[in-house]
């Protein structure tokens, strides 16, 4: 790496929630930059307007900041290549002005076809490309005289600038994870620079302003592999080779089942969410997001950095910290990660016991109050919170594991009781009410203690208590050590729970 600041730049088109390779995508712009001591960029591709989705860059926003990815650089940050949308930068002149420059410099040429004639032409020829073997029947600068060129431009007939593909040249480049990769000008169409309304395509536009920001690194996804040939000439005609950043094209994110890049359908058939965020669409259909599925963020980047890099150990739980020390574009695989939801909630449920219970404790808090479930006492919260953890893989967890800390089930699983339920039994359980009420100790030890001298007294075993009374504390088999959760839900609700339920048997 020669000693330019590193500068790299993730350039989304504002067209739907961020899928999972979109945010790694960004994530490994951001810990290249920041390994490096460099700028990371957030440039808004908006040159599409028939693409353009109300709420999509509000969302990237919002995505980016939830996972601790923030941008030295962006529309809401500003900086100093002001504007970072696309559509802002056209006022600067400059997508034209190298638009001209190719055309006067023969590298590409003005089209007139209007979209009835590329219609005609796409039925009468089969997969028609407008390219080096079709360029010659279409109507452009190439077959029409000069004189007649400029003379529909006088005239203000609309017009798109199309590259010119060399014939039969291989064009090459090195990317950072697959090496030389080269590619015949002869199989590339001559794509479109710049549209009828002076907006650029994509092409043109990530060319200019990658090279007007001053971007070192480009890291995208592997879709766009098959574009670099035109970005790769584009950089020759303009900048010159030497100024072009050095590519990476990140290997896809796979499917859990079978080969093939994981689609927003995977995640509807195999229940598990492939958007950072939730998505509305704009049918009101929402694609799930991590974050509402009860993801922590560092969890969620933890698990991301994992699909497709290691650090060549066996470590696999790293703070973002670590992950910026340790990247290295270098350990990146060059075959796609198969992503896997149970390994994605392993990275949750590590994270959740790692962080100080305090970190994610107002999210839980949050998703209590969407189940009406109210906590008064913030020191009991917190206690509760630290005795569940272990059993809590995701954050909504917590609402099964500990809301019956706060609130009284309503839900009783008796039919786990009645089986072997009788009257000795019943019984017992009155009894032990009136020993829980005149308890004069309330610790779980020696509400345990009293529980089972009771139970011996009666000639019962514990072992056949713990059970009944688990579920008329908690509502079913689930919680921590039962004289904990009585310990803690105290005298008074402890007796209210074990009556409600000797009333339903
Ligand atoms: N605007 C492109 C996208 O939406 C960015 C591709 C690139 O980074 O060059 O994916």
């Amino acid at each position: 790496m020669n000693n330019k600041k590193v500068r790299v730049r993730f350039a989304p088109s504002p067209t739907g929630g961020l899928h999972l390779g979109g945010v790694r995508t960004v994530l490994f712009n951001y810990l290249f930059a920041k390994h490096h001591g460099g700028d990371f960029i957030l440039r808004i591709e908006d040159t599409d307007q028939t693409r353009f989705v109300e709420g999509a860059e509000e969302y990237i926003f919002n995505c980016l900041k939830w996972c601790g990815l923030e941008p030295d650089e962006s529309p809401l940050h500003g900086g100093p290549h002001v504007p970072y949308r696309q559509s802002e930068r056209k006022a600067l002149g400059l997508y034209e002005k190298y638009a001209k420059q190719l055309v006067a410099n023969g590298q590409a040429y003005y089209a007139f076809d209007t979209a009835e004639e590329l219609d005609a032409k796409r039925k009468e020829i089969n997969n028609f490309q407008y390219s080096q073997h079709t360029r010659n029947a279409m109507k452009n600068s190439l077959t029409l005289s000069g004189a007649e060129t400029q003379q529909l431009l006088d005239e203000g007939v609309p017009y798109v600038v199309r590259i010119k593909m060399p014939e039969n040249v291989d064009v090459k480049f090195n990317d950072m994870i697959r090496g030389e990769v080269s590619f015949n000008s002869s199989l590339c169409d001559d794509k479109v620079l710049l549209k009828a309304d002076g907006m650029p395509t994509y092409h043109l536009a990530v060319v200019v302003d990658d090279h007007d920001m001053e971007i070192t690194h480009a890291f995208r996804g592997e879709e766009w592999l098959p574009s670099a040939p035109v970005h790769v000439l584009l950089w020759q005609y303009l900048f010159g080779l030497d100024a072009m950043p050095q590519w990476a094209h990140l290997p896809l994110i796979l499917k859990p089942d079978g080969n093939g890049k994981l689609s927003k359908r995977d995640g509807d058939r195999l229940g598990f969410p492939v958007f950072a965020m939730d998505w509305q669409n704009a049918d009101g259909t929402v694609n799930a997001g991590f974050k509402e599925r009860g993801f922590l963020p560092e969890a969620f980047v933890n698990m991301l950095a994992m699909l497709g890099w290691n650090a060549g150990t066996e470590q696999e739980v790293f703070t973002m910290e670590e992950l910026v020390q340790q990247f290295s574009m270098e350990r990146v695989h060059k075959g796609g990660a198969k992503f896997d939801f149970e390994k994605a909630k392993w990275y949750n449920h590590e994270w959740i016991k790692k962080l100080e219970v305090g970190s994610w404790k107002p999210e839980v808090k949050k998703l209590f109050e969407e189940k009406g479930i109210v906590v008064m006492d913030d020191a009991k919260f917190e206690k509760v919170l630290e005795l569940v953890k272990d059993r809590c893989t995701l954050l909504n967890d917590f609402v099964q594991q500990a809301g019956f800390f706060f609130q009284s089930p309503t839900a009783i699983d008796t039919a786990s009781i009645k089986p072997k339920w009788d009257e000795k039994k019943q019984l017992f359980f009155v009894e032990a009410i009136r020993m829980f009420e005149q308890s004069s100790l309330w610790q779980a030890t020696d509400l345990e203690h009293s529980f089972k001298e009771l139970a011996a007294a009666n000639q019962l075993k514990p072992g056949e208590l713990m059970l009944p009374l688990r579920i008329m504390l908690v509502g079913g088999k689930f919680g921590p050590g039962v004289f904990e959760i009585a310990e803690l839900i105290g005298r008074e609700e402890t007796a209210k729970r074990i009556g409600y339920t000797l009333g339903l048997l």
